[in-house]
């Protein structure tokens, strides 16, 4: 299975980036996790829009599902010679419903509801789902193919959940949008890049790799934070490759 970083900033890119977007190809299977603005430009590096296998939104904020406005007319001006390829099947939460609803459109995307019991195998790939903890309904993504295991946080705050659901992982996406000392009790939270190095070490994954940089911010702040509990740290960059 081959991992590429596609877009590592939120709520907003820095100059030059793009936000959330992650490819999963193994064999002839691509999968998109999260689309957000500036994806598509780099997935087609790797991968056109009408050899997508599936796209599994953790989430339905704009930041992790604005490119998928735009993909949608790729596919819809390539009808003729993809139609195989239609209707791309996009998951995603099925909250807020009216982010939700915007998803299908025509017969070029057909969103399918997420949740904690969805199953899916595209593949050798499997995803399954646990809940996290955020301002909407967000999905923490765990893929396994050929005795390998990725877990994606998506966006979340910190929850003892996320320790089981890393457990043991080859390499933990994870976002650390925060720093320590942003973190404030009775708000929404972001993870801080300490928590989620905690959550790595407890969960004995093999490697951690901070997502969601904080556009305002040098990503290596959040570096040497995680890296001081947890030394295998790295940032994603987009058009990073990880193959495992
Ligand atoms: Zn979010």
């Amino acid at each position: 299975m081959r991992l590429t970083v596609l877009g590592c900033y939120g709520p907003y890119p820095a100059a030059g980036q793009n936000c959330s977007g992650y490819l999963l190809q193994d064999d002839e299977v691509n999968v998109l996790l999260d689309c957000g603005n500036g994806v598509l430009s780099r997935l087609r590096y790797f991968c056109q829009p009408w050899e997508l296998t599936a796209v599994i939104l953790s989430h339905l904020h704009s930041d992790h599902l604005s490119d998928l406005m735009i993909l949608r007319y790729a596919l819809q001006m390539q009808e003729e010679q993809h139609a195989s390829a239609l209707p791309l099947q996009v998951y995603a939460p099925p909250q807020p419903e009216e982010e939700y609803n915007r998803l299908t459109y025509k017969q070029y995307l057909q969103s399918r509801p997420l949740s904690a019991g969805t199953a899916l195998s595209f593949g050798s790939m499997r995803f399954t789902f646990i809940k996290g903890v955020h301002g909407v309904p967000n999905y923490v993504i765990t893929v396994t193919a050929r005795g390998k295991k990725i877990v994606y946080s998506g966006d979340t705050e910190f929850f003892p959940g996320l320790t089981a659901a890393a457990q043991g992982a080859d390499l933990f996406l994870c976002e650390a949008n925060y720093l320590k000392s942003d973190l404030q009790q009775g708000k929404v939270n972001h993870l801080a890049a300490f928590q989620a190095a905690a959550v790595a070490k407890e969960a004995e994954v093999k490697r951690l790799v901070l997502t969601h940089h904080n556009p305002e911010r040098d990503p290596r702040l959040a570096l040497a934070e995680a890296q001081a509990i947890f030394p295998d740290t790295e940032l994603a960059h987009a058009g990073s490759l990880y193959y495992l």
